[in-house]
């Protein structure tokens, strides 16, 4: 016999676990498969959690080596003791997945440990994990596919996890290499370049582009790869990596000037003990049956869904970094809620315009709305207010000075187009910028709300007043 569910959601990383709790709150029988043998997905697990966990302390343990003299703390016999860092990291991510299966109890939906395959419109098998006994089969008014991506492979550099890694294994070095290597200059790579130089490795990052962040505004790009470089990350750009031979004395890695063929540019080693692949991420679909059941795939392998996240499929929805748009957990988890609401009935829209894009390197670098570059592209007229935080004053109480708010505003309406910053605690600065772009606000708005001093959020005020040319502090 099976079971019957309103809704089997088929992977439970932030796209599925979020879209089964809001469907079990709308009233809905669900259930969530997955197949890691821990809930969270990617993020939790691998991903956003373990990166912000070892970014932190190695924060720590730079600024400790580094700056707190400045502040009159002298620290003597410095030392690192990676096994605790690592096991810190680790206790963070158990109880944040543990956390999440309390939720799904709490919420009365049902967890199922083991890979989902869909049989047919209204069937999933789940395949144990231990692969032994036959599959589970559960039917269902809705499937939802929300199984994520994986790392993109690098053809001719493979991955064995121990001297060419992935993000997975750059998170769990046993030791701090000599010499790293990172391809792709891109969040991963300059998150997790950041937290093995901090930890005493000397990095290269090796970009295929003239850029690195590309799609963040050109500008904070630019700066943010000038502070990483002070820091002592080295940047070698338009360079391709076309071959890595890994062996005992560590990888060497053979590369060519991108251009070659025009500037005749020689090829060149490199010989480092680790190397990070970090060149983007890729749909995971592997192993679900969607050939056989009629859900088409896009070109690069997302998923195509329409307005209310249904495949091609009646009764077959797709959410998260499977459907491709920015791969966020922040928009996996609203379109899990947007989905569970629009199935039950509902209506429900994001606005794909205003998610932030958050890097946690020091400083940290920030992103909503449209970049100059779009701007100009676009052909829209627009103001800019420009502010550094060299001139605030909680930025000098807390020595951490480096970067600006930048505010785009239409020119003729004043509404806030876009945000980009690159300064201390420029994650949280940009929420209130994306709270003013989704309410269609402008400039003067945030202007004229009153803000905390001495405190980082009066940066963002300045900004704003500096698209009418009237900051005050500088
Ligand atoms: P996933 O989190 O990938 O979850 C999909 C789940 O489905 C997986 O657990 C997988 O095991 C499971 N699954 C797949 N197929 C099946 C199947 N057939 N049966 C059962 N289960 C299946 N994003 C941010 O917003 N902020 C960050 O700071 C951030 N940092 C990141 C750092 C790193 C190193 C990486 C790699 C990613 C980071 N991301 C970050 C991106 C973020 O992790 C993803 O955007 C997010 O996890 C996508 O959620 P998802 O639910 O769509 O997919
Ligand atoms: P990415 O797309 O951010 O960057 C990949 C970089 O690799 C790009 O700069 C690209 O030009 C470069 N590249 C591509 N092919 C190359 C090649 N052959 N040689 C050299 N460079 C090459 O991808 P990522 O850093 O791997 O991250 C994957 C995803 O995970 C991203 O979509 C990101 O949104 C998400 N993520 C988010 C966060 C965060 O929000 N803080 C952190 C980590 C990851």
């Amino acid at each position: 016999m099976s079971d019957v569910y309103d809704l089997v959601v088929i992977g439970g990383g932030p796209a599925g676990y979020v879209a089964a709790i809001r469907a079990a709150q709308l009233g809905m029988k669900a259930a969530v498969v997955e197949g890691r043998g821990a809930l969270g997905g990617t993020c939790l697990n691998v991903g956003c959690i373990p990166s912000k966990a070892m970014l932190q302390s190695s924060h720590h343990f730079e600024m400790a080596d580094k700056e707190f003299s400045h502040h009159g703390i002298d620290v003597s016999g410095l030392k690192l003791n990676l096994k605790t860092m690592l096991a810190r990291k680790d206790k963070v991510v158990e109880s944040l997945t543990g956390g999440i299966e309390m939720l799904m109890k709490k919420n009365k939906v049902t967890y199922l440990k083991g890979w989902g395959k869909i049989e047919a419109v209204g069937k999933v098998s789940v395949k144990p994990l231990d692969g032994k006994g036959k599959p589970q089969v559960l039917e269902t008014a809705n499937i939802l596919i929300a199984t994520g991506s994986e790392v993109t492979p690098l053809p001719g550099v493979t991955i064995d996890e121990k001297q060419i890694v992935s993000s997975t294994g750059a998170l769990s070095l046993p030791k701090v290499p000599k010499t790293m290597a990172v391809i792709g200059a891109g969040v991963i790579g300059l998150e997790l370049g950041s937290v093995w130089r901090r930890l005493g490795a000397e990095v290269t990052v090796i970009e295929f582009l003239d850029m690195a962040l590309p799609g963040m505004d050109g500008e904070v790009s630019k700066y943010a790869q000038r502070i990483l470089t002070k820091q002592g990350l080295t940047f070698k750009m338009k360079t391709k990596v076309t071959g890595a031979k890994a062996g005992k004395g560590g990888v060497t890695l053979t590369m060519e000037p991108r251009d070659a063929k025009d500037s005749g540019g020689k090829a060149e080693t490199l010989k480092v003990d680790v190397v990070l692949v970090a060149i983007g991420r890729r749909p995971f679909t592997e192993g679900l049956g969607l050939k056989e059941v009629g859900v088409e795939v896009g070109e690069r392998g997302f998923i195509p869904v329409d307005a209310d996240y249904q495949t091609n499929v009646e009764g077959i929805y797709a959410i998260g970094d499977v459907i491709g748009g920015a791969m966020l957990a922040h928009k996996a988890e609203d379109e899990g809620v947007v989905c569970a609401e629009i199935m039950a009935g509902q209506t429900g829209h994001i606005d794909y315009g205003a998610i932030p894009g958050i890097v946690y390197t020091h400083p940290e670098i920030a992103s909503v709305g449209k970049t100059e570059e779009q701007l100009k592209e676009a052909g829209i007229a627009y103001n800019k207010g420009k502010f550094p935080f060299t001139a605030n004053s909680r930025a000098r109480c807390n020595d951490d000075t480096d970067g600006f708010v930048k505010i785009l505003a239409d020119a003729t309406t004043d509404k806030v187009l876009g945000c980009h910053i690159v300064g201390p605690q420029a994650g949280d600065l940009i929420q209130e910028v994306v709270n003013v772009m989704e309410f269609e606000g402008s400039a003067e708005d945030i202007a004229r709300i009153c803000h905390g001093h001495p405190g980082l959020p009066e940066s963002v005020k300045e900004a704003a007043l500096g698209v009418a040319g009237r900051a005050i502090h500088i």
